[in-house]
């Protein structure tokens, strides 16, 4: 999910500004939309199933007036595909009204409602981030900021979080920072955002990174900070610079372009290979592509087209709309690639669906050789924060070895980065980044397979 906060008490157009936000993180999540407005404590929203552009029209953004803006947009980890699992999450308790936007999961959501139902608590939707905004409505007596702060020494899991309320604009980043966050400022306000390839559309200038464990409360032009957890071991997800997160967002000071970049000459190191031409699968892969042409000295050319109006494969829920998209959104370009020695590359397999498909695509356009080159380890775990990934069984790669795998997507040759390849082509430390999906190495303890509270 991607989640964005406009602190603008003076500007006229707050959730315009949430609105172009939104479509900054629209590849987060392609699900549902929404926009929560805070004017003066009293907060109107506005959520719907589809893209940011499809959700909003002039009159809804023009009919939401306020100071305080919060917007969501869904990619779904836990709960269905319905709009009541939409977000922002907007509660009326008794210390007035409380928008809530989460990107993230819970590891330990299912347990505390559970609790919470026992005591007759009421849920409305399916959604770990319900169990957040009811926790917090619970302890309102405390004041906002210490019911957060108790709120998130209960729960664990990852969540980048944004809440506004009274005149507050609030975000919090999960202890482990698994999840990014950051703070720019604009003329007149401030912005939280998931990354920061929002603030240019908005005219906001990045200043820092929310820390893991941190929190931090926009309220009277001024940011307080309140670190509530220190010395939990930094986990920033590593399959945001492989995959989620856009090539011009910087994450805790690491250009996800650059990140890419380098991953790709890393890969052309660990796996060369003699071939014509290197092409990369539009759009993940094209950095790494680039990076591994330039590593290895084969052109890089276009080999396959992309449909623009097709969103991200991976989302659609269900197996048999993945794999007709992969053909809906993806085309050949025989002039390039017939009768070619190919290196193609993308960023990770998953299931399986796309390599297979395009090395199939190509094939049947005349290349001699297709060579596949991913630029990620193989993702062997199931990931509980929040990126897809939860069942093993439907991991390619947790029950194939890479020669099983190469055989299954009918490559010549299939070569993975190494998970030290990963880390290196970050400028970060090896310590300061999650990649359980690929080493099973989890930054805290996860649900057992099987259990109960295994999400999906
Ligand atoms: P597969 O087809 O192997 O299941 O998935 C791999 C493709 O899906 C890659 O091309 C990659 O760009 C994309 N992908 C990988 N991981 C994710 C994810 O967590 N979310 C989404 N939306 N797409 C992903
Ligand atoms: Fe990211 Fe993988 Fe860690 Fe999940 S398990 S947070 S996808 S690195
Ligand atoms: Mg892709």
């Amino acid at each position: 999910c991607g989640v964005i906060g406009i602190y603008a008490p003076n500007a006229k157009n707050t959730s315009q500004l949430a609105y172009f936000g939104l479509h900054a993180l629209q590849h987060r999540g392609q699900e549902s939309a929404g926009i929560a407005i805070n004017k003066g404590g009293q907060v109107h929203y506005y959520k719907e199933m589809g893209l940011v552009q499809e959700v909003f029209s002039d009159e809804i953004i023009e009919r939401l007036q306020g100071d305080i803006a919060i917007g969501h947009v869904r990619y779904s980890t836990t709960g269905e595909s319905y709009v009541t699992n939409a977000q922002p999450l907007v509660v009326h308790h008794k210390g007035g009204a409380l928008a809530l936007a989460h990107n993230g999961n819970l590891v330990n959501a299912n347990t505390i409602r559970e609790e919470l139902e026992d005591e007759g608590v009421i849920f409305q939707t399916s959604i770990d981030s319900e169990v957040i905004a009811t926790m917090i409505a619970r302890q309102h007596k405390e004041g906002i900021e210490n019911a957060i702060k108790n709120t998130m020494k209960q729960i664990r899991g990852s969540y980048a979080l944004v809440i506004t309320c009274g005149e507050k604009l609030i975000g919090v980043r999960d202890p482990n920072g698994l999840r990014p966050l950051c703070i720019g400022k604009m003329d007149g306000g401030y912005v939280l955002s998931s990354e920061s390839c929002a603030f240019n559309v908005i005219g906001a200038e990045f200043i820092r990174d929310v820390e893991p464990g941190e929190m931090v409360i926009i309220e009277n032009h001024e940011i307080k900070s309140i670190q509530y957890s220190v010395g939990e071991k930094k986990a920033l997800c590593s399959f945001e610079f492989v995959y989620f997160a856009r090539p011009d967002s910087v994450l805790d000071g690491q250009s996800v372009y650059v990140s890419r970049r380098n991953a790709g000459k890393i890969l052309a190191k660990e796996h060369p290979i003699e071939a014509d031409l290197v092409i990369a699968v539009p759009d993940s892969g094209t950095v790494a592509a680039i990076g591994y042409a330039q590593q290895s000295n084969i052109p890089f050319g276009e080999g396959l087209i992309k449909n623009r109006y097709v969103g991200r494969t991976f989302i659609q829920p269900d197996q048999k709309m993945r794999e007709r998209s992969v053909r809906l959104k993806l085309n050949v370009l025989k002039e390039n690639v017939a009768g070619k020695r190919i290196v193609m590359v993308d960023d990770s397999i998953v299931r399986g669906t796309t390599s297979r498909q395009i090395v199939d695509l190509l094939k049947g356009a005349g290349a001699t050789e297709v060579h596949v080159r991913v630029c990620s380890p193989p993702v062997r775990y199931s990931c509980y924060f929040g990126i897809d990934t939860p069942t093993r069984k439907n991991l390619v790669g947790a029950v194939n070895s890479v020669e099983e795998i190469r055989e299954m997507i009918g490559a010549d040759s299939l070569g993975y980065l190494s998970i030290e390849g990963l880390i290196a082509s970050t400028s970060m430390e090896e310590c300061s980044l999650c990649s359980a999906c690929f080493s099973g190495d989890y930054p805290m303890e996860v649900p057992k397979q099987g259990s109960k509270y295994l999400f999906e």
